[in-house]
């Protein structure tokens, strides 16, 4: 035992010299805490202690930890084989992903490339948009329009896309290229629609939609960027500016696909589809890393009939069977349980939980849409001490800013989400009286 917590501390040790740990310090690092296995909603610490996970890893691991099913798929690929290049070869575990992904997502998307990440799905997603119109001698179009509190990944195509104040641009701003920014949809989920709300976006596209590309935005659901969920006439209004002012639209669905606001994917709330969608994250069930590029059979037509006479990008590990059999499992797994009304429930269980937040002092906003709660702070959180006593209580939560929020696997049962959101509170309540 005595020689487990040397080890352990060891390992801690050597992780804190040479480990990077994502958006902290090398040298004065946020506690990291070491995992030692997981199942179901419950992450297991190397001491001992379970928690309840409240974010899915990042709104990857839908179906929680360690399922079976999903067990299965990886360990019968594997027996066939891990990876193989997908230059001239092709594998039953990409074509089977294909068939489902073009089953669900929304009309019209016909044609997919398989990306490594979320962030590399949407270098992908810009290069087609450029080399869509490039194709038609259109050079002139090389500029986005993008959503201000918009968050699109960390390469440099996507950091430029993202929120320019939360997105770091002023770090990078000699070699992002500048796009153009609408201000944040104003008008709330469930508020009724204002159109001049659009109004902001509709000005960038009288001005700059001859240079533009495309808009790229998250739809009813800014993530990273703020946990913001606005109007989908907003969504709507989009789409109509981008067929008026012949501009493609790309739906970055990275952390809203596969049911998590409650439509599989956010497009659904809108009835509307893009010209071309990014999907990730949970598209494995939180197992691996694999994301996609959908666009319409014009797009790809109009590209493949450019100078280049192909889509210019090709990644090592592009339709790693691995994770496409994974993926397709978890595709099958979602649509085989009865997702929408396990996310009406956690929806529910949710407002019950966190609306009482709202009278707490110190609190400035609680919504909630899906699977997906939020309570936005006046002030920044203490996020390492907000952590550190929700883990005394067996939750585990990671707030930033002035956002403590959830979005848990989808089969967290009611007891595990009135423990999750009422840790939630209490740790408000205690924030309010004392501080932490
Ligand atoms: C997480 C995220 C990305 C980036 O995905 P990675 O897999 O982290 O590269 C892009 N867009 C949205 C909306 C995201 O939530």
């Amino acid at each position: 035992m005595a020689d487990n917590v040397f080890n352990l501390e060891a390992a801690l040790a050597f992780d804190r010299g040479h480990i990077w740990h994502p958006y902290t310090s090398m040298t004065a690092p946020d506690p990291v805490y070491p995992v030692v296995s997981a199942d179901g909603v419950m992450l297991k610490l190397a001491d001992g202690r379970e928690l309840i996970d409240g974010m899915s890893s990042w709104w990857a691991a839908i179906h929680g930890y360690n399922h079976p099913r999903l067990n299965e798929a990886a360990i019968e690929q594997l027996g066939k084989m891990a990876h193989v290049m997908f230059g001239g070869l092709t594998h039953p575990a990409a074509i089977g992903l294909v068939e489902r992904l073009l089953a669900i997502c929304p009309r019209g998307l016909d044609k997919v490339f398989f990306c490594d990440s979320g962030s590399v799905s949407v270098e992908v997603a810009l290069k087609m948009a450029l080399q869509y119109w490039q194709a038609q001698g259109r050079t002139e179009k090389h500029r986005f329009i993008a959503l201000s509190g918009g968050y699109h990944g960390d390469t440099f195509g996507a950091m430029s896309v993202c929120d320019p104040v939360t997105g770091m641009h002023h770090l990078f701003r000699s070699v992002l290229p500048k796009h153009f920014f609408a201000p944040r949809p104003g008008c709330r989920f469930d508020q009724t629609w204002n159109p001049c709300d659009v109004e902001g976006l509709e000005k960038l596209f009288q001005e700059h939609a001859g240079d533009c590309a495309a808009l790229i935005l998250e739809p009813v659901v800014q993530g990273a960027g703020g946990m913001w969920f606005y109007h989908p006439d907003y969504l709507k209004a989009a789409r109509d500016l981008c067929d008026r002012y012949d501009v493609l639209l790309i739906a970055d669905e990275i952390a809203t696909g596969f049911g998590r606001t409650g439509r599989l994917f956010a497009c659904g709330h809108a009835g509307i589809a893009p010209d071309i969608l990014c999907v990730g994250k949970a598209l494995t069930g939180g197992y691996l890393s694999l994301a996609a590029t959908l666009c319409t059979a014009d797009i790809a037509e109009t590209i493949s009939h450019g100078d280049a006479g192909c889509f210019m990008h090709g990644p090592t590990f592009m339709g790693n069977p691995l994770a496409c059999s994974i993926a397709a499992a978890s595709i099958d797994l979602l649509l085989a349980s009865d997702w929408q009304s396990r996310i009406g429930r956690i929806e529910s269980g949710l407002k019950e939980g966190l609306t009482p937040c709202s009278d707490l002092p110190g609190v400035a906003d609680v919504r909630v849409l899906g699977a997906i709660g939020v309570v936005e702070m006046a002030a920044p959180v203490p996020c390492a001490a907000v952590q550190k006593r929700l883990m005394e209580r067996g939750v585990w939560l990671r707030p930033f800013g002035r956002l403590i929020y959830t979005m848990p696997p989808y089969l967290i049962n009611d007891a595990e989400l009135g423990h999750l959101a009422g840790e939630i509170f209490a740790v408000i309540e205690q924030l309010a009286k004392i501080g932490i």
